[in-house]
C-alpha cells in the first residue's frame, strides 16, 4: 500500500493537491474537514459536536477525530492506499495512525510538508472564503486562530516524521501545476 499524508498549514493548497495526487497515484483521498463538514451539513451528532470546535477555528479533541478516521478507514477496505489530508494534527494523532495501520499491516509511507508563510496564508484564506462559503474562512480572527493552532500543535509533527525519515519537504508558492509537479517527484521517490 502506499499511504501518504499531505501536510501543511491551513491554506497550503493540501486539500487542492491531495484531489490531484489521488486521482493520479490512485489513492483514497481522505480528508478529515471534508468529512466533519459532511456530518456537519447532515446534522449527526459527529456534526455538531465537531462545528463547536470549528466555528472558533479549534482542533477537535483528539480521541473524537481518530475514532473517525479509524472508521473511515476500515470503511474502505479495497483500496491500493489512502492519502491523508488534515490528519494527523498532533502527536497523539500520529502516534495512533501508526499504530492503527501497524494493525491492518501496513504503514504511513511518507508526509510531503508544504511550506508558506503565515501572511501569504492569510490572504489565501479570506480569497477562498468570499467563494467557498466556509464559516471559518471568513473571519480573520478564526483564521489566525486556525493558523496558531498549527503552529503550535500541528508543526512539531514534521520532527515526528523527519525522525522516521518521511518527510519530504515542498515550497508551497507557486502555480498549482508547478506544486503538482514538485509532489509528484518526491511521491516518485518511494513508489
Ligand atoms: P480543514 O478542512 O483541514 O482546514 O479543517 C477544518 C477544521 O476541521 C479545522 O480547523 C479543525 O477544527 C477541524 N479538523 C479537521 N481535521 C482535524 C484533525 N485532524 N484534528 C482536529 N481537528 C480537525
Amino acid at each position: 500500500m502506499l499511504n501518504l499524508v499531505i501536510f501543511g498549514p491551513p491554506g497550503s493548497g493540501k486539500g487542492t493537491q491531495a484531489v490531484k495526487i489521488a486521482e493520479k497515484f490512485n489513492l483514497f483521498h481522505l480528508s478529515t474537514g471534508d468529512i466533519f463538514r459532511a456530518n456537519i451539513k447532515g446534522g449527526t451528532e459527529l456534526g455538531n459536536l465537531a462545528q463547536t470546535f470549528m466555528d472558533k477555528g479549534d482542533l477537535v479533541p483528539d480521541e473524537v477525530t481518530i475514532k473517525m478516521l479509524q472508521a473511515e478507514v476500515e470503511k474502505h477496505p479495497e483500496v491500493k492506499g489512502f492519502i491523508f489530508d488534515g490528519f494527523p494534527r498532533t502527536i497523539p494523532q500520529a502516534d495512533s495512525l501508526d499504530k492503527f495501520l501497524a494493525t491492518r499491516k501496513t504503514n504511513i509511507s511518507n508526509m510531503l510538508s508544504l511550506e508558506v508563510e503565515d501572511e501569504e496564508l492569510l490572504k489565501r484564506i479570506i480569497l477562498r472564503g468570499k467563494n467557498s462559503g466556509r464559516a471559518d474562512d471568513q473571519n480573520e480572527e478564526i483564521v489566525r486562530n486556525r493558523i496558531k493552532e498549527y503552529n503550535t500543535k500541528t508543526a512539531p509533527l514534521k520532527n515526528y516524521y523527519l525522525q522516521q525519515g518521511k518527510c519530504k519537504i515542498i515550497l508551497g508558492l507557486g502555480g498549482i501545476e508547478e506544486i503538482f509537479g514538485k509532489l509528484c517527484a518526491a511521491i516518485e521517490t518511494v513508489v
